[in-house]
């Protein structure tokens, strides 16, 4: 999917735990404004989101090299299996 993202610069909301290294990416979205969140399975407050580059998330996660291209409003959850699936989401969580 990042490499349809021309700009590795671009940011992105990234969970503490992520970047942490505590957890792995488990939900990733891309909302209307073409803003990217990664995140983990657990709850999240403001004050845990963090924001980050593309180039440093996908360094952070080398799975996120097999999740599919998401469009704008799309977001995509990891199963269990590593498997990726895409769905079409009116707002973030
Ligand atoms: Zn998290």
């Amino acid at each position: 999917m990042f490499q349809d993202i021309k700009n590795p610069n671009t940011y992105c909301f990234v969970c503490s735990h992520v970047l942490n290294q505590e957890r792995q990416i488990s939900f990733i979205h891309h909302d209307n404004d073409g803003d990217w969140q990664f995140l983990c399975d657990k709850e999240h407050e403001i004050k845990d989101i963090k924001v980050l580059s593309i180039s440093e998330i996908t360094n952070l996660d080398k799975t996120l090299e097999l999740c599919p291209k998401l469009d704008y409003g799309q977001s995509a959850e990891k199963s269990k299996k590593g498997i990726w699936n895409i769905f079409s989401a009116s707002q973030a969580c």
